[in-house]
């Protein structure tokens, strides 16, 4: 099986091999914003997931369609547990390339080929904190998150 990396942004990019599950945990962790690139069609989405907050297995997905790394983020639709589709508030389309993008993602999320790279943004994908020990970013979490996920 191929293994996947969840890649920091920066310089140094973790040479750790990591196992797919990382990448779905830290999806999936509650304030999460990472950067899927796919470097066979050079396709490039930074999104933000967030669960909602009593509905665990309910997920909000914003994609970054602006240079303000805090607010331009859009939002695109809803993971109910495993299923990703658009809801009323969607202001893209499924037809979207941002909309596919995610939605094949994220159903291959634990067997993404070596061509699809993803990246956090150095924050924690729990609380949205910013990461500071080497470990903490290799990981995508901080020490006291990472026990909970
Ligand atoms: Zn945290």
């Amino acid at each position: 099986m191929a293994h996947q990396q969840l890649l920091p942004m920066g310089d140094e990019f973790s040479r750790d091999e990591r196992e797919l599950s990382d990448i779905d945990s830290f999806v999936k962790a509650g304030r999460a914003v990472f950067t899927v690139l796919n470097e066979e069609t050079g396709n490039r989405f930074t999104y933000r997931v967030k669960r909602h907050k009593r509905k665990r297995s309910l997920y909000f997905v914003s994609v970054l369609t602006g240079s303000d790394n805090v607010h331009d983020y859009t939002y695109i639709g809803a993971i109910f547990g495993k299923e990703f589709r658009s809801t009323k508030r969607s202001r893209v389309t499924e037809d979207a390339l941002s909309f596919k993008a995610f939605a094949w993602f994220i159903r291959n999320v634990r067997t993404l080929p070596n061509s699809v790279k993803v990246f956090h943004e150095n924050r924690c994908g729990r609380c949205g904190r910013a990461l500071t020990v080497p470990e903490s970013v290799k990981n995508g979490f901080g020490p006291e998150c990472i026990k909970k996920v």
